[in-house]
């Protein structure tokens, strides 16, 4: 049986790994090297400087491509770093079209940097597909999109955006970084670029900033391996190893993320505290059946505005909580609470926040793998 025709769940353990060779290390040595000896002048094992490449990083590479049903993947030493090689591709005078509710730190980087060296971002409601149609222009070389988004966990149609792309020979990329590809893999659906924060649930203990980017093209391949290579931002063996292990364990941790992610948004959403719950597996969230056709279950990220709640009532909603640690991040084993006007969307302006309905109030967490019973206690305890 060949690693290729392996089902998702054996992928995540088996997936591109070979057996090493020196003596049969079930996992792969963490290669703790900058260079390699060279026979004579570029007569090598394949090997030649670890920027270029490691063989711990190339394992990792090939763990990431194969559960996401790629066929080349790039780690980055984070998923910044990541996002920041794929927006490489592009040359001054470029028009990227991206959904408007995305991570704080990509929609920085896009604004902040990008913008700078002449690439023009346009930052749309991606709910409709067919809304995208306008913006449009000869000079669109890239559609960015999250998707659920962060933190309204919104839905976008990943097939209809790239069919649409397709008319018009643009990429598309997806940070596929909420879902993980335990529930969704773009690239089945017709996106071009895969993008991880393997941060999140890949790495999944909170372990390790890194990033990922998987495509099936081997052009598109060679440019981005350039720009890695070129550009310099790898992650080192280490981090690499460590989200390799993540990787094996990635089916069985999303698993019980989405029955507890299911069971907290329902809590929540009888709660008499609780004014709205934003989780896509609810009927009536929008977009709710484009979820339910494109995502194996509903995953564990939600959002909530307590009833009647300002800035300072969701803060101290938050102190209260003691099981759900306040920080940064997601994705871990760990739940975690945080407030996004004030983290994750503090570089957004209050307007651009409320555009897209990132109230003050809005408090959104991260479902861990803990006895559900021990998170409900802890909200409800903060909620009372
Ligand atoms: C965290 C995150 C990023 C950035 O990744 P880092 O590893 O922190 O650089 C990008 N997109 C999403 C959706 C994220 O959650």
């Amino acid at each position: 049986m060949t690693n290729k025709s392996l089902k998702f769940n054996s992928k995540t353990i088996h997936g591109g790994q070979e057996l090493e060779k020196a003596y049969g290390a079930v996992m792969p040595p963490i290669y703790q090297t900058s260079t390699f000896a060279q026979e004579s002048p570029g007569e090598h094992k394949g090997y030649a400087y670890a920027r270029s490449a490691n063989p711990t990083r190339t394992a990792l590479e090939k763990a990431m491509a194969s559960i996401e049903n790629g066929n080349y993947g790039l780690a980055f030493g984070s998923g910044l770093a990541a996002i920041d090689a794929i927006i490489k591709l592009l040359s001054p005078g470029d028009e990227v079209i991206s959904n408007n509710d995305l991570y704080g730190g990509s929609y920085r980087l896009f604004k902040q940097v990008f913008e700078k060296y002449g690439i023009v971002f346009r930052f749309i409601d991606m709910h409709n597909a067919v809304s995208i149609e306008p913006y449009i222009t000869n000079k669109t070389k890239l559609i960015w999109l999250e998707t659920p988004t962060n933190p309204m966990l919104n839905i976008i149609d990943i097939k209809a955006i790239t069919k649409i792309a397709e008319n018009h020979e643009v990429l598309v990329a997806v940070d596929n970084t909420f879902a993980s590809p335990y529930l969704q893999r773009p690239l089945d659906l017709g996106a071009d670029i895969v993008m991880h924060s393997a941060t999140k649930y890949l790495g999944g203990h909170s372990d390790t900033v890194l990033g990922g980017i998987i495509v099936r093209d081997k052009a598109l391949a060679d440019k981005l391996y350039f720009i890695q290579n070129a550009s310099g931002a790898i992650c080192g063996p280490m981090d690499s190893f460590l989200v390799l292990r993540g990787i094996k364990t990635l089916h069985v941790r999303m698993q019980r993320h989405c029955e507890n992610g299911r069971t907290i948004a329902e809590f929540l959403n009888h709660h008499s505290k609780v004014e709205k719950v934003f989780w896509p597996g609810f009927t009536n969230h929008p977009n709710h059946e484009i979820a339910k056709s494109q995502m194996k279950d509903f995953g564990a990220m939600l959002s909530f505005l307590p009833k009647g709640a300002d800035y300072k009532k969701a803060i101290a909603i938050i102190k209260k909580l003691s099981l759900f640690m306040l920080a940064e991040s997601l994705g871990g084993v760990e739940s975690l609470v945080g407030h996004p006007a004030s983290m994750s969307h503090g570089g957004m302006t209050k307007k651009e926040r409320e555009k897209v309905g990132i109230k003050d109030a809005l408090i959104r967490i991260s479902v861990g793998i803990e006895d559900v019973q021990d998170l409900i206690e802890d909200l409800e305890n903060a909620l009372r």
